[in-house]
């Protein structure tokens, strides 16, 4: 699709054809290499070899025929083009009988391959097998758990120097009708390789600006700010900018008072798309952050580039402080960092007193963890919230 887009689909049809023609070349006559749709093949290998051992090894083998002949660069409209192959093998008689079987295990391993990488090879296993229906399973329940309405918000509270409550951030919950309370590890995963998360990520932020409004209408001080994961498919979504505005302005809610979370992956796999899109948001007065920062591959061209507002110390380097002297490093020059780029720093997974004395010796501001507050549903937060703001003076 990529191909489609950005080259045209005439040339999207030549390369498929040229890649038809290297993988006929490289096998032998009485095997069938056919085009299945979209830019998937299927190669079937018949008399491999006595056993099962020796047939694997040769599909392996010419598996890696196949992706070192594809390796090499493609003239495309005379330019040169590189491309990857994934490939997922299963072997008959054994894997299944039917047609339509194996060509389902193919395509598990071939995801898997996809998963691992690109330019991998991968065979179906019965666990592999078992992983995929375990995911097609939760796809499906995501898709009711939104018509049902079983999706549940909570907030952890983001806390000062002094613990006073001065935000939060909504993380997500499932309300699964047989397994009870689900956190999101064991089902963003699934809704990710779907196409499902960006449904979800717009229902957690019109669900927070619409509550936040509610909310807010019982507080006796205005409310700070609330902030929001949301994965690259929302951010890279062309509706989003009209979407949260429209959600902003149905509810009275000024744009500042929510901030996005994004990963630096985001960054890093759609770079040029998702910069646009942040350079673009803050005009409707949204405020971004870096979530997880440390853990990936942040470029600081874009940390000065881009109208970024906040960085969030991964947990993974709060674990250790104060004693682990690479990680109070790390954790001091991010703090740093951020005071010379005008940047609000969090210190994320907070959970000892030890951890937050060092953090603000080190002169960060704000903490959200176990140590202040664990996340608890909607209603609890703001029913609390009165208690733990800091009281203005009278
Ligand atoms: P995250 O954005 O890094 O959120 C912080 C996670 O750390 C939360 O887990 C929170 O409960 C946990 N945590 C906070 N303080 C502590 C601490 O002191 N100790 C420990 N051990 N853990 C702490 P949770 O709620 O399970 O969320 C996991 C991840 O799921 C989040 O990581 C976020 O990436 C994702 N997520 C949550 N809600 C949403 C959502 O609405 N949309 C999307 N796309 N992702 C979400
Ligand atoms: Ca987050
Ligand atoms: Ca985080």
């Amino acid at each position: 699709m990529t191909i489609n887009d950005s080259l045209g689909h005439h040339l999207g049809d030549e390369l498929l054809t040229q890649v038809g023609a290297i993988l006929r070349h490289e096998i032998r006559a009485e095997d069938i290499a056919a085009r299945f749709g979209g830019d998937e093949f299927v190669i079937v290998l018949g008399d491999l070899g006595r056993d099962r051992n020796d047939a694997s090894t040769h599909a392996e083998l010419i598996a890696e025929k196949l992706q070192l002949a594809c390796g090499e660069p493609l003239m495309l409209d005379g330019q040169p083009l590189q491309i990857t192959i994934s490939i997922g093998i299963t072997l008959f008689p054994d894997d299944g009988s039917s047609v339509e079987e194996l060509i389902k295990r193919a395509d598990i391993a071939m995801y898997k391959a996809k998963e691992a990488g690109r330019n991998r090879v991968c065979f179906f296993s019965p666990e592999l097998q078992e992983i995929a229906e375990t995911r097609l399973t939760i796809q499906r329940e995501l898709r009711s758990a939104l018509e049902q309405d079983q999706f549940r918000l909570h907030v952890q509270p983001k806390v000062d120097q002094n613990g006073h409550w001065i935000g939060g951030e909504v993380l997500m919950r499932w309300q699964h009708p047989q397994r009870g309370l689900l956190l999101p590890s064991s089902f963003i995963p699934a809704a990710e390789g779907s196409g499902l998360i960006d449904d979800i990520d717009q229902w957690v932020i019109s669900h927070t600006i619409e509550r936040l409004a509610k909310a807010q209408e019982k507080l006796s001080q205005p409310f700070f700010n609330l902030s929001v994961n949301i994965t690259a498919d929302l951010l890279l979504n062309p509706h989003l900018h009209d979407d949260f505005r429209h959600w902003c302005m149905e509810h009275a809610i000024s744009p500042e008072q929510i901030e996005l979370e994004i990963t630096e992956r985001v960054l890093l796999d759609d770079h040029a798309q998702a910069a646009d899109i942040i350079e673009d948001m803050p005009r409707l007065g949204v405020r971004f952050s870096i979530d997880d920062f440390g853990t990936g591959y942040s470029s600081l061209r874009y940390l000065q580039r881009l109208p970024l507002n906040t960085l969030k110390i991964d947990k993974s380097f709060i674990d250790r402080l104060p004693a682990h002297a690479g990680d109070a490093r790390i954790v001091t020059t991010i703090i740093d960092m951020s005071r010379h780029l005008a940047m609000d720093v969090v210190a994320e997974g907070v959970e000892t007193e030890q951890q937050a004395a060092f953090l603000k010796e080190q002169g960060c501001k704000q903490f959200q963890g176990y140590l202040y507050a664990r996340p608890m549903p909607w209603d609890e937060f703001f029913s609390t919230l009165q208690e733990h703001r800091a009281q203005p003076l009278s």
